[in-house]
């Protein structure tokens, strides 16, 4: 696997380092111009914007929501990591939570609590609302982008919305089972997030609304480790070393 292709921890322009740091600062995107404040940026005075960064592996999901027709979610989210728009680390992972459940939920046709399917457009919708939290979510805003996807796909799925009460209860809870189970004291791994996010939508949906979207991603069955520099190992669950987790 070309490393180059994988540098979601780096900076797109020249490849170093990013600093993560506590403080936005006004920076302006290398690739498009856009003016914007991050916390995230590269010591060279490099920057990238959000959608810069995710761009393509967002119109990828969006093409995925009419032509994937895998069932479980963690394979919709292996095929997404083939393509070399997926960062490692990186915001548009924060779509494709929603977008692996949902595409999953349409390819099963499952019945929404009101009768209809799920539509490609509705797992859209769901990417396009990934697309709101930014990067770096986890650490700066007490939340995480691939918890909240979990809550979005659920959203999307019971057609929540602020002034429907038990739709909007049942969101909010996937965002706070998938944020349960993020709160490990580690430092970010987006796709460790993705797991749990997907993990923890999937439990819902099969304990509350009895749909079955398969077995949900396993202890020790991370195929990306290596891709990590900053990979927790022993202490993630889903480092594939550990054999004997949960
Ligand atoms: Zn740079
Ligand atoms: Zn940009």
């Amino acid at each position: 696997m070309n490393m180059e292709k994988f540098h979601g921890f780096a900076c797109m322009v020249c490849g170093g380092t990013l600093v993560y740091d506590d403080k936005a600062k006004e920076q302006i995107c290398d690739y498009c111009g856009q003016k914007t404040k991050s916390t995230i940026y590269c010591p060279e005075g490099h920057f990238v914007c959000d959608v810069c960064h995710s761009g393509d592996a967002i119109e990828l999901l969006n093409r995925m929501a009419d032509s994937n027709d895998r069932i479980n979610p963690i394979d919709i989210v292996e095929d997404a990591y083939l393509h070399h728009a997926f960062k490692f680390h990186g915001p548009e992972h924060h779509s494709l939570v929603p977008a692996a459940i949902l595409i999953s939920l349409k390819n099963i046709a499952a019945q929404r609590p009101n009768g209809d399917i799920v539509t490609a457009e509705m797992v859209r919708e769901g990417i396009r609302r990934g697309t709101k939290i930014p990067g770096g979510f986890c650490g700066t805003a007490g939340n995480c982008g691939a918890c909240v996807g979990a809550g979005v796909a659920i959203a999307v799925f019971l057609g929540s919305t602020p002034t429907r009460g038990p739709e909007r209860k049942a969101s909010i809870l996937t965002t706070i089972a998938a944020l349960e189970r993020v709160t490990d004291g580690l430092i970010r791994c987006c796709k460790r997030s993705t797991f749990h996010g997907i993990a923890a939508a999937m439990q819902v949906l099969r304990e509350k609304f009895k749909i079955d979207l398969g077995p949900e991603p396993r202890a020790s069955s991370c195929k990306n480790s290596h891709l990590n520099k900053d990979c927790a190992k022993e202490e993630c669950v889903f480092y594939p070393g550990l054999q004997d987790a949960n």
